[in-house]
């Protein structure tokens, strides 16, 4: 089992390097992939340090060429880099631009493939399927390169796709990773959790995006961890924000838009619903919820407080709502 992963990971490795070598050194890699690349604003070492690539547009350019190199088709298929179908063999990622993800220790495990045209049909993002070495609920994409910036800076800046996590490196923030579509596990919380315990959460400023931010907060806060919420302004995301702002403007956006959970949910129904009475108790208890998962009981009661101020309510109520969920789950 060992050398199949080994094996899994060398075919990787090897795909990795081919897709980055299509885009820098064909002509239709450059013409296509890297001139997308620049279109985005990737410099040249943005491109290398990332090591994006480009996988031709050809039913089986790249399964074929590593097979001539000597990769078994058994780990091409494995791996989901290629497709067999009825004797035939297809790249998964025909015609897209890679994006590889790597382990916490660098190595790669699967791929991000991004479409270039404008087909509605196709998927925009294709990821790599799961296999023995790629399991998506476990990864976080620029955990590798993030990793010493996290704990450096003892936070931790959560995005939602693989080039906003680029653009913030370009601009200059490295402590930033991508749960990459798919919703945050506990999994993924727990590789930050080994480097610092603060989470800043920064989604797409899109009604899918605030759904997915409020998700993962009681997930966050499970974990003893503290979290922060950011939004951006519509139809932003945090790499077209960061691409149109300054270092120093997206610094000061952040500090400044960055609110604690109760806040967040607060400013929430404030836009939504100001008068509803309904929603109100329905944002409170869903507040009290969030509460009931800290672990930490000092920082439930602080919270409680914050909550009954901001939200103009008795503690007593607050306390006593907290009581019953934490009987529930008990
Ligand atoms: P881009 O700026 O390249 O258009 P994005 O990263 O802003 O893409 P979003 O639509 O905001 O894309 O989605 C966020 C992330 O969700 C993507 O980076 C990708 O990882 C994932 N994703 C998006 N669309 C799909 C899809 N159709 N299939 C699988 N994953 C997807
Ligand atoms: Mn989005
Ligand atoms: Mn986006
Ligand atoms: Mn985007």
């Amino acid at each position: 089992q060992a050398d199949e992963r080994e094996s899994l990971y060398l075919v990787s490795e090897f795909a990795k390097t081919y897709f980055h070598n299509t885009l820098l050194k064909t002509e239709p890699g450059k013409a296509i992939g890297l001139s997308y690349f620049k279109e985005r604003g990737f410099t040249d070492e943005t491109i290398q340090k990332f090591e994006l690539g480009y996988s031709p547009d050809q039913w089986d350019a790249f399964t074929s060429h590593a097979i001539q190199k000597g990769y078994k088709l058994e780990f091409l298929e494995k791996t989901g880099l290629s497709i067999v179908k009825e004797e035939k063999q297809f790249d998964r990622f025909k015609g897209r631009v890679m994006f590889p993800i790597l382990s916490m220790s660098g190595r790669t495990l699967g791929f991000g493939g991004r479409i270039l045209t404008s087909d509605k049909k196709a998927a925009k993002y294709l990821n790599s399927p799961e296999s023995d070495i790629y399991h998506k609920s476990k990864v976080l994409y620029g955990i590798y390169l993030a990793k010493q910036s996290i704990a450096k800076e003892d936070n931790c800046y959560l995005v939602e796709g693989y080039t906003d996590v680029i653009q913030f490196h370009q601009r200059g923030i490295h402590n930033v990773v991508s749960s990459s579509g798919t919703a945050l596990t506990a999994d993924q919380i727990r590789l930050v959790n080994r480097l610092t315990k603060n989470i800043t959460v920064l989604f797409d400023g899109d009604a899918a995006g605030l759904r997915a931010s409020l998700r993962g907060v009681d997930l966050i806060l499970e974990q003893g961890m503290n979290v922060k919420i950011c939004t951006f302004p519509e139809g932003e995301d945090p790499d077209s924000f960061a691409r149109s702002n300054s270092l120093e403007e997206l610094t000061s956006y952040l500090e400044e838009k960055s609110q604690d959970f109760i806040s967040f949910k607060a400013s929430l129904l404030a836009s939504e619903a100001k008068n509803d009475p309904i929603k109100k108790a329905d944002t409170i208890r869903d507040m009290v919820v969030s509460i009931s998962k800290i672990p930490d009981v000092i920082k439930r009661e602080v919270y409680i407080k914050e909550c009954s101020r901001i939200m103009d309510i008795s503690e007593e109520v607050l306390f006593n709502t907290l009581a019953q969920l934490l009987q529930k789950d008990a």
